[in-house]
């Protein structure tokens, strides 16, 4: 029988016991460089995706988004999903609010699933507009 220690597939010996928490290694986000960074962030709030499914949710500062889909990018359970603003929702913005739109051509985040949210937290560290926050539903 071997005695060899069992290996990763990067050929370093398996330390058992101390993976890194899953915190640290968000499964499932569209761009896993960018999840990883944001997961490191130490402003980052929530429950590092302990919480139960819709729990929290995430809410969208329409004034302040630009559409640029950084949340779509990490959010590891596909919340998120770039929309275009309603007419509504354009009428209501300041005049800046609507330069800026008019500029992001009215590209706006959605979130179609926000029951699936786990509160991780990622989203809102890597919105470059601080445009999301998370609140209890
Ligand atoms: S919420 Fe933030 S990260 Fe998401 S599209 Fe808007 S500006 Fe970009
Ligand atoms: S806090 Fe919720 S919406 Fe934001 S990235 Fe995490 S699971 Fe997605």
């Amino acid at each position: 029988m071997s005695t060899d220690p069992e290996l990763t597939p990067g050929g370093g010996p398996i330390q058992r016991g101390t993976e890194a928490p899953s915190d640290e290694l968000p499964v499932g986000s569209r761009n896993a460089p960018k999840a990883r960074r944001a997961a490191r962030d130490p402003k980052r709030p929530g429950e590092r995706c302990r919480a139960a499914p819709g729990h929290w949710i995430p809410v969208v500062d329409r004034a302040q988004c630009e559409g640029k889909a950084e949340c779509v990018d990490v959010c590891p359970y596909a919340v998120f999903q770039i929309g275009t603003l309603t007419d509504e929702e354009y009428r209501s913005l300041s005049y800046l609010g609507r330069a800026r739109a008019r500029h992001h051509q009215f590209q706006t985040s959605r979130t179609p699933r926000a029951a699936e949210c786990r509160a991780c937290g990622l989203c809102v560290v890597a919105c470059p507009e601080d445009a999301l926050k998370l609140i209890r539903s």
